[in-house]
């Protein structure tokens, strides 16, 4: 149980402003941090962003600015999405930063001399993807994800034998050293590992990109592949490269989870763990693959210009309602629906019906019958169900476990009927059931801290209080509901 505890968010490309998706990447890494330190793990949590990409490049160019001051720019609101959603990063990574740099190229240093090569190379490379495809997977000569035809590369390029790491990769995951959670997910990167590595172009011509990005050591002609620069991050912002005391959260005793969108679990399931294999550095731990978001229905997409600003949706709902519809109400690995409608529907069943309708009545019984504060154990017993949904990285279903409880109560209240025992002035028979219902309050209040924090912090207050008083509402409804 002393075991350290690392989480890690991908890092976005800032061609644009943060939207939901991204949104429920950081709160659900988040919720992981909180939860691992409610169980007293030392946790570190780390964002940041990628900004080396030639999309950034290209993003910028459009828009007639220089690219650092566009990268600037959309870092700033990246990371000012963190505090509006109640997510306090211990460390926060721009890959534009010299240190990321300095990473970098002490990480290609210590690759194995024997597996970089250079090779010359034609292939299909999709700039939205950073990626290269296969003609093959091309839909009217378009890339399916990003509708538009990709680009012929023709030039030499540095290679990493990823080849050779076939069977190490295929064995970490098969024995669950390195967990891939969904099961479904783990089939499938799984599949994809036997169907045969190929080695991998890792770096680019420098020209091409136009000057951006990171040099490859002792070569300035080329410049690092994007996506082996913002893999590195997660060691990076740890001090690799920088700092002696880099690997107290990178070693084989620390829990290591990387959160991210099922579009890049090739990178990080398998691309990554053979690169740190052949700098001789541990492998992470955890895979943990979220679903695509939709809006309103509808695919999330800049030009349709329907995406929803996350800040703006805090600012109208507030923080906690925004975590707790992402966390409850999106599946925690399939895709979901983003909308507004659904989340005042969401926010009005679950948290003001439910969960602050039972601290209203309960504080106001308490407050009626005299009851002064109930003091429950530091760490109290989680409900059932709870501790299992988390080992499976099922935020919703931890969440279910809780409104179980919430269920329970508010039904043994309605049974218990107090109000006529206190009507009869008879408040001392009350004080039994009072007794009871806070006790499964207090565990609520408890194990709700890693998804809605304040609202956690709030009830146990009200319960620590003596006498325990009526309290404002903790969720007040949202009256103007369709
Ligand atoms: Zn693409």
């Amino acid at each position: 149980m002393t075991r350290k505890c690392y989480v890690t968010t991908t890092i976005p490309y800032v061609n644009a402003k943060p939207h939901v998706g991204f949104a429920l990447e950081l709160v659900q890494a988040d919720a992981l941090a909180r939860y691992h330190r409610l169980l007293g793990r030392d946790v570190r949590l780390q964002t940041g962003t990628d900004e080396n990409a030639l999309k950034n490049v290209l993003a910028a160019s459009e828009r007639g600015v220089a690219t650092q001051h566009f990268v600037d720019d959309n870092a700033r609101a990246f990371r000012d999405l963190c505090p509006a959603l109640g997510v306090a990063p211990d460390e926060f990574v721009r890959t534009t930063e010299p240190r990321h740099r300095r990473a970098v190229e002490r990480f290609w240093q210590r690759l194995r001399a024997d597996d970089i090569y250079r090779k010359k190379y034609t292939g299909l490379y999709c700039v939205g993807c950073e990626d290269f495809v296969l003609e093959r997977d091309l839909v009217d000569g378009c890339c399916v994800d990003h509708g538009k035809p990709p680009v012929r590369v023709d030039e030499e390029n540095y290679f990493f034998r990823l080849s050779t790491y076939q069977s190490q990769v295929e064995d970490l995951i098969r024995s669950d050293r390195l967990r891939i959670v969904p099961q479904t997910r783990r089939n499938e990167v799984l599949a994809f590992v036997r169907q045969g590595l190929q080695d991998i172009s890792v770096s680019r011509l420098a020209a091409r990109a136009g000057g951006w990005g990171i040099p490859v050591p002792g070569d300035p002609s080329q410049v690092i592949y994007v996506w082996i620069d913002a893999l590195i991050n997660y060691v990076s912002g740890l001090g690799f490269g920088t700092s002696d005391g880099w690997d107290e959260y990178w070693n084989d005793d620390t829990l290591k989870i990387h959160v991210m969108g099922k579009n890049v679990w090739k990178f990080h399931a398998v691309y990554w763990p053979a690169l740190l294999l052949s700098a001789g550095l541990p492998v992470p731990d955890v895979v943990a693959v979220h679903g695509f978001l939709t809006q309103n229905g509808q695919k999330i997409s800049k030009t349709l210009g329907n995406t929803i600003d996350p800040v703006d949706c805090v600012r109208e709902f507030g923080l906690e309602a925004v975590r707790y519809y992402l966390l409850r109400a999106i599946p925690s690995f399939d895709d979901g629906d983003f909308s507004t409608e659904r989340l005042k529907g969401v926010y009005n069943a679950d948290l003001a019906n439910g969960l602050g309708n039972l601290v209203s009545r309960l504080t106001t019984l308490c407050s009626r019958a005299g009851f002064c504060c109930y003091v429950g154990a530091a760490s109290p017993a989680a409900p059932e169900g709870y501790h299992e949904a988390w080992s499976r990285y099922e935020y919703d279903g931890a969440l279910a476990a809780l409104w179980k409880l919430i269920t329970v109560v508010n039904q043994e209240i309605d049974r218990a009927a107090p109000w006529a025992a206190l009507k009869a002035k008879d408040p001392g028979s009350v004080h039994g059931h009072l007794e009871r219902w806070l006790g499964v309050l207090h565990s609520i209040a408890y194990w709700l801290a890693p998804f809605v924090p304040r609202a956690s912090q709030t009830i146990l207050e009200m319960l620590a209080r003596d006498p325990i008083v009526p309290s404002a509402p903790l969720f007040p409804r949202l009256v103007y509901l369709q």
